[in-house]
């Protein structure tokens, strides 16, 4: 039956693989694509754009089919999208290898993908869709959380309380930036041109309110932002057009930032095409489509350099939104500055990121348990326990029960241990599967993101998300994978990702205390490598060698 169905993974302890490694991997590959998961899981679509977790519903079918015949010592592998070998491997290998979207350097542009992946023959994976990992709204929620509160630190005094912030964009990922913002006491106006997606976000309780128009939404943001009230609105509209409505009328606005599909110009609506035109217009015609929403982007663009010159804090967010603004012929496009440099690589130099895992038994009193053991294994990291608490309280669960939080070197693997000790003793009901996303310390080469501005020009080295692919699947991960293109679109990243299940077996233990140390090391070594101190501390601190450094 390969025609679209409703897919929701299995909970409870009943195996219907041969062992839960396997287990977990299919349960996370049906997550991905639970209604209450994916953003358009007819088309197996998870987020960002078109990041999908299987080529199409017969690979979605054989997929399922392998994993749930997969030996323990076998590994299948996956080529984007599509199971093509089952191979006799070891149980210290990891059960599925999966490469996704990637493409010889001169063909890695979106035209030439479009027109292999029409033919059947590539998909789009994204980060966390095509590796299958991906929990939902909340996995980019700490992230964001982090990044609003680095603002606040660096330019308004440790809160965002009497400010306001602009951004658009409340797709999988850009729908975290409204409750990033109230967790950090702030006020956000949030621009989006499908309506449906501002419902979705009010309904999981990542946006506060609808604005009846813009009017409105400034009305409501000066009585919350004078109250010092946490408040975020939606407001329907094309950034394109809003953007520089607000700057020409003055709007008062103290950060201003991105979470549009920008990084596939496809995926942007331009100014001037009705949303309800968007899909057939793309599709009739895709390069006049890039033109105008390259266009449409240098105006957005202009307006947020608009803003900074009227002195707000304004960053990139990830999507190269700066890049398409300079293909569309703006020039001072690269004026702002992205996150990263701005506020994450000292987070990185620490092998500090996003750690997260989810509960396969669906119960979410086991998260709330692995909650308290993170509480208690950092009782010092008051940040950590702030957001713990927080997302305990505020966090609405899509599909499994997952959590994510930042942790760094060493801290990654107490806290693997501590949850194989929590399977092992059935303080938890079912294994847990820990994974990260591939925006992480050592895991991505993306000179627009996570890897622009380092501080030894190497930004575009894609080395090192190969090497860390490579010392997962030594060190036994559960699944590892490589892909291209996510977060920033064709021909700008390269990045990995690894997902390791705790099952409460000895084994798991040796497996997730070598990966769990390896793989934030990576970011570690390669930080050291760029040169950055405090990273040469970290892995003098931790035992960490660096043959450079050494003789
Ligand atoms: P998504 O496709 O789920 O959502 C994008 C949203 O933007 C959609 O709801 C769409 O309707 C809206 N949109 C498109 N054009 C618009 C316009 N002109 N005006 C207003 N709204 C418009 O994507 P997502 O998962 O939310 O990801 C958003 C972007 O962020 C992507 O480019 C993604 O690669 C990037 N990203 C960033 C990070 C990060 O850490 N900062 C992480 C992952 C992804």
């Amino acid at each position: 039956m390969s025609t679209p169905r409703t897919v929701r993974a299995a909970r409870g302890t009943t195996l219907s693989a041969k062992g839960w490694q396997q287990e977990a991997a299919l349960r996370m590959f049906h997550n991905n694509l639970d209604p209450e998961v994916a953003e358009h899981p007819d088309e197996l679509v998870v987020y960002g754009g078109t990041g999908k977790a299987a080529r199409d519903w017969r690979s979605f079918d054989r997929i399922t089919a392998s994993l749930r015949d997969l030996e323990g010592d076998e590994t299948l592998l996956v080529q984007s999208g599509r199971p093509v070998g089952i191979m006799r491997t070891h149980e210290w290998a990891p059960r599925v290898l999966i490469a996704n979207s990637n493409l010889v350097g001169d063909w890695a542009n979106w035209p030439e993908f479009r027109r292999l992946e029409a033919q059947g023959l590539t998909m789009y994976g994204q980060m966390t869709a095509g590796s299958w990992i991906y929990i939902g709204t909340q996995g980019i929620l700490q992230g964001t959380y982090e990044t609003f509160a680095a603002v606040a630190a660096k330019r308004f005094g440790g809160t965002l309380a009497g400010t306001v912030t602009l951004t658009a964009g409340l797709g999988g990922m850009g729908g975290a930036q409204p409750l990033a913002v109230t967790m950090n006491d702030g006020v956000a106006i949030v621009v989006e041109c499908d309506s449906s997606r501002i419902d979705r976000r009010i309904e999981h309780r990542y946006l506060d309110v609808r604005a009846d128009g813009l009017d409105h939404a400034l009305e409501l943001a000066a009585a919350a932002r004078d109250a010092r009230r946490p408040l975020s609105i939606g407001v329907l509209g094309n950034a394109a057009e809003v953007f520089p409505e607000l700057l020409s009328r003055g709007a008062p606005v103290d950060i201003v930032t991105d979470q549009t599909s920008a990084h596939d110009p496809l995926a942007y609506l331009p100014a001037g095409v009705a949303f309800e035109d968007w899909r057939a217009l793309a599709a009739a015609g895709p390069e006049e489509f890039t033109k105008r929403a390259r266009a449409s982007m240098a105006a957005h663009v202009e307006a947020m350099v608009g803003f900074m010159d009227a002195g707000a804090e304004v960053f990139d967010y990830g999507n190269s939104i700066r890049d398409e603004a300079r293909s569309g012929g703006f020039t001072r496009a690269f004026d702002f500055p992205g996150f990263v440099p701005a506020y994450i690589r000292p987070l990185f130099c620490e092998g500090r990121g996003p750690f997260r895992w989810a509960a396969l038994s669906g119960d979410p009193a086991d998260i709330a348990r692995t909650d308290r053991a993170v509480l208690d294994l950092f009782p010092e990291n008051e940040h950590l326990a702030r957001w713990i608490r927080m997302a305990g309280e505020r966090v609405a669960f899509q599909g499994l029960p997952a959590r994510i939080c930042w942790l760094g070197q060493g801290e990654r693997a107490a806290a693997g241990q501590r949850f194989n000790e929590l399977v092992a003793a059935g303080e938890v009901s079912a294994p847990l599967a820990i994974g990260r996303d591939h925006l992480d310390t050592g895991s991505v080469a993306s000179p627009y993101r996570e890897t622009e501005g380092m501080k030894d020009g190497s930004d575009a080295i894609a080395d090192w998300p190969l090497l860390n692919a490579l010392v997962n699947t030594s060190s036994g991960a559960s699944w590892v994978s490589i892909h291209h293109g996510g977060g920033v679109g064709m021909g700008r990243s390269l990045h990995a990702g690894q997902v390791s299940v705790a099952d409460g077996t000895d084994l798991a233990a040796a497996k997730l205390e070598r990966v769990l140390t390896n793989d934030p090391a990576m970011g570690v070594i390669r930080h050291v490598d760029a040169g950055y101190e405090e990273a040469d501390r970290v892995a003098r601190a931790h035992g960490i060698r660096v043959p450079m450094r050494e003789g």
